[in-house]
């Protein structure tokens, strides 16, 4: 297997990298590299930036606006975006739902829809967990009941990434609660301004708001609301998450991590010598990019195999990739609170969007979000599935336990 990209490939990096360069908005770049959160009008400015340019749904196929590319060419357009680094396009539209609206939903659905992703002129959110189900997400009981041609909708989603900014959440419920768990459950597009919707912020534990909870009280939704067949919900769910862990690697966002962390490592330290040249610390940072060139490896060579596959399924070797590339992404973060030192400690959670914490930073300013990001980067081993449910579908599906 010829893990090299072919001239062509490399033709193609180099034209992305360019146009990344030349158009990617200064402020959103350098809040990237500096670690701080981007607000929802970066996300959206930058994806309009690209849906001008026909990038933005890469992944979709061309007759609805995606671009044809090949598995090697999107792999190469996500690690240029992680290397830049730029903001993915908003994944709950463009690698969740849309994808299932192209595959199941309707042509009315489609129309409306897909364009409006594109350009990120809704964005959406993704109802699947629930208090009790989140690996066991099929025992769901967010309830859809029919009533002519509405459903009426009860129940509560949780950890629902950006519901404050959203303006739909496709959302997994129960229509049929005789049958078995996983063949009572549809797949619903829901208006979030729909009366008996409540949004309610989680804060995580570094401070930030991230992810809500969200209460459906008596909430109606048009029957055209439905995505595909009532109650084969669940089928369109695992066709979705099986997308939503490719990419999961993020090899290029590590990559951009070290070449960070190495900056900043070779500061002085109030006069103490940069800490680039502790060998204890040189030690640790090649054993994380050791593993991370093996990473690289690995994804290379589920690109490669993907050129093959025929049959629109995850390869089960994603799993690895999730697994793997989340461990490296937190010992990243670990490695970035050894460079910030004691200035870790006095962590000012959103000093930079709220008037609390307006005093000057403690430590140089490149410190502030070291430890919030620290924080709030445990999560990679939990979302997108945990990783312990990872490493059950590699014993099972590869290695056939
Ligand atoms: C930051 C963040 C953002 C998220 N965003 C969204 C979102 O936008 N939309 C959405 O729908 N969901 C979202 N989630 C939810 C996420 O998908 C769930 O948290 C995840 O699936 C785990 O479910 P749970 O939290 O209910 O934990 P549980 O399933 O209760 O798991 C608890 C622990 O038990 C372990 N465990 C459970 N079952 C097994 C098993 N069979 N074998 C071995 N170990 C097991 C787990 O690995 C975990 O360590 C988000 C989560 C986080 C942390």
């Amino acid at each position: 297997m010829d893990l090299r990209f072919t001239p062509e490939e490399l033709a193609f990096r180099d034209e992305v990298r360019t146009f990344f360069h030349e158009n990617l908005p200064e402020s959103i770049r350098t809040k990237l590299v500096e670690g701080k959160k981007l607000a929802k009008d970066d996300i959206v400015t930058w994806q309009r930036i690209l849906n001008k340019k026909g990038w933005a749904v890469a992944n979709w196929p061309v007759e609805w606006g995606g671009t044809g590319w090949t598995p090697v060419q999107q792999y190469i357009f996500q690690e240029e975006l992680q290397l830049t680094p730029a903001p993915q396009p908003l994944g709950f539209g463009v690698t969740m739902v849309g994808p299932v609206m192209i595959a199941f939903g309707s042509e009315t659905q489609k129309k409306h829809f897909l364009p409006r992703i594109a350009n990120l002129e809704d964005w959406w959110c993704q109802g699947f967990s629930e208090p009790g189900s989140g690996s066991d997400l099929a025992s769901l009981r967010t309830a859809a009941k029919r009533d002519g041609d509405h459903y009426i909708v009860n129940g509560q989603k949780t950890w629902t990434t950006l519901a404050q900014h959203a303006d739909w959440i496709f959302c997994l419920v129960r229509t049929d609660p005789q049958a078995k768990k996983q063949e009572g459950i549809s797949f619903l597009l829901i208006d979030m301004k729909t009366p008996g919707i409540t949004v309610r912020p989680i804060i995580t534990i570094e401070g930030g708001h991230e992810v809500n909870e969200v209460f459906f009280d008596d909430v109606n939704v048009p029957v055209e609301n439905l995505v595909g067949q009532e109650n084969k919900g669940w089928d369109y769910a695992k066709y979705l998450l099986g997308r939503e862990r490719t990419g999961i690697a993020r090899v290029g966002l590590s990559k951009e991590r070290i070449r960070r962390i190495k900056e900043l490592a070779a500061l002085e330290r109030d006069g103490e010598r940069p800490l680039i040249e502790d060998e204890r610390f040189r030690e640790k940072l090649a054993a994380v990019e050791v593993e991370l060139k093996a990473l690289e490896m690995t994804q290379l060579r589920v690109v490669a195999a993907e050129r093959h596959r025929t049959d629109n399924r995850p390869d089960p070797a994603s799993s690895i990739l999730k697994i793997k590339g989340s461990e490296i992404q937190q010992a990243t973060t670990e490695l970035l609170m050894e460079v910030v030192g004691p200035y870790a400690l006095p962590y000012q959670p959103e000093r930079e969007d709220d008037d609390r914490w307006n005093e000057p930073p403690i430590g140089p300013e490149w410190a502030g979000p070291i430890a919030p990001t620290y924080f709030n980067w445990r999560k990679t081993t939990i979302y997108g599935g945990t990783n312990e449910i990872q490493k059950n579908i590699v014993a099972k599906a590869i290695l056939g336990l």
